[in-house]
């Protein structure tokens, strides 16, 4: 700290970006770099960096020193990019193959230069064309496991865990979550985003005290539980995908948070994008075929989690209580139950909040829109209020299929 907090920073341009990746030597020349910001233009910038001759390139992500939304412009600190930075980093010590590659991190300009994976593309995109990923389930429950569990006091020394959560302290980005995800969309406040037509139904949620009794435990637990080193932003926007490799990528919302809030914001997404493709997939038979392939990956993503954590938890597992019988199956549990809550709760921001997807916002028919927007809606209050009841993944998939 000390001096200003920005000093040395300057956003990045297409004639700067150079001076970042010169000292790398990972380009044969400099002078002959094609350059293109690729980014939303939100938060942070992201530069494409290619040299046509050798067919090389990297990618360039900068944090701005603020949040552009809705017109509107608020400071929001750089030191996310250093969290983006060492969470990829952390990941790649146990998914190498899930994060892209880490070549250099510049915390003055607040900026990562990494593996270019153009070649991917975004999940979410890739799941409104009704593109089937068979691997998808298999890596993100990797992903899932092998992050959280190494980061969690079940393997970390008591010491070395909270040393960890000291270096990953994401304030301003927490904030974000639990205004956006946990209280915006619960009250009637400036921020939400719906359609007029909602209204009633909206106003209805609202007033469902039992809803925000609920939503209320969820928040707390996202507030207070640092149970290992969370994504924080695990929707199918942050997932580049081939046919054969999955990349997780954009973990600036990266905090000692509880394990259940990636598991539900993946299931949650899958359950906006299998709505949508109400619109998406008019022939019917291929519209079941694809819906019932988004809860093939819920419920596979899950077993495969619970099966490797558990197998990490035998056989790496580090403190005394791990070996009482009950104890594990008493976590999974829990588990199960937050994730399908905190699924609920990504599913109604998604709806009514601040941050729409474009699964159901991309739908052109109006009056599509709005009936699955409605369906959404009650899928979100069910899973929320119902959690304690949904014991088993299948009961999730099914209140999704039921629901709509
Ligand atoms: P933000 O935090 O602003 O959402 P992201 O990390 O999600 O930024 O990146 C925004 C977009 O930039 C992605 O959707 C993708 O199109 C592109 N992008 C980001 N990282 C890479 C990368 N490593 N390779 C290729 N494109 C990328
Ligand atoms: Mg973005
Ligand atoms: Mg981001
Ligand atoms: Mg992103």
């Amino acid at each position: 700290m000390g001096g200003h907090a920005n000093a040395g920073y300057h956003p990045l341009t297409t004639e700067t970006v150079v001076q970042v990746v010169a000292p790398l030597n990972h380009f044969a020349d400099v002078n002959q770099l094609e350059i293109k910001e690729i980014g939303d233009g939100n938060l942070n910038y992201v530069f494409h960096v290619v040299e046509p001759a050798t067919g090389k390139s990297l990618i360039v992500k900068q944090a701005l020193p603020y949040a552009k939304v809705v017109g509107e412009s608020w400071p929001l600190t750089l030191d996310r990019a250093r969290i983006e930075s060492e969470a990829l980093r952390r990941a790649a010590e146990y998914v190498p193959a899930l994060v892209p590659k880490v070549h250099h991190t510049d915390e003055r300009l607040a900026c990562t230069v990494m593996e270019d994976l153009s070649d991917h593309v975004i999940l979410r995109k890739g799941l409104i064309q009704g593109q089937v990923y068979p691997k998808l389930a298999e890596h993100i429950a990797t992903f899932l496991a092998q992050t959280l569990f190494h980061t969690s006091d079940f393997f970390l020394s008591p010491l070395d865990k909270k040393e960890q959560v000291r270096a990953f302290i994401n304030p301003e980005l927490c904030k974000i979550t639990e205004d956006l995800v946990f209280t915006d969309p619960f009250f009637n406040h400036e921020t939400n985003d719906f359609p007029e037509a909602l209204q009633s139904s909206v106003e209805a949620l609202w007033n469902d005290l039992e809803l925000k009794r609920e939503t209320a435990k969820l928040k707390h637990a996202f507030l207070t539980r640092a149970e290992a080193l969370v994504h924080g932003d695990l929707h199918t926007g942050s997932i580049f995908v081939t046919a054969d490799s999955t990349k997780v990528i954009d973990p600036e919302f990266a905090y000692y948070g509880p394990i259940a809030f990636d598991i539900g914001q993946f299931f949650a997404n899958l359950a906006l994008n299998y709505l949508s493709h109400f619109h998406h997939s008019p022939d019917p038979q291929q519209r079941r075929t694809f819906q019932e392939y988004l809860l093939e990956v819920i419920e596979e993503t899950w077993a495969r989690f619970k099966e490797q954590f558990s197998q990490l938890w035998q056989t790496k597992g580090q403190d005394v209580y791990m070996q009482v019988a009950g104890v594990e199956d008493d976590f999974f549990e829990r588990l199960l139950e937050d994730t399908i809550g905190f699924a609920g709760c990504e599913v109604i921001r998604r709806t009514i909040g601040l941050a729409h997807v474009a699964d159901l916002d991309s739908i052109s028919d109006e009056e599509t829109q709005l009936r699955l927007k409605d369906k959404a809606l009650t899928l979100g209050s069910v899973l929320i209020k119902q959690r304690r009841q949904l014991t088993r993944i299948t009961h999730l998939s099914e209140t999704i299929r039921g629901v709509a």
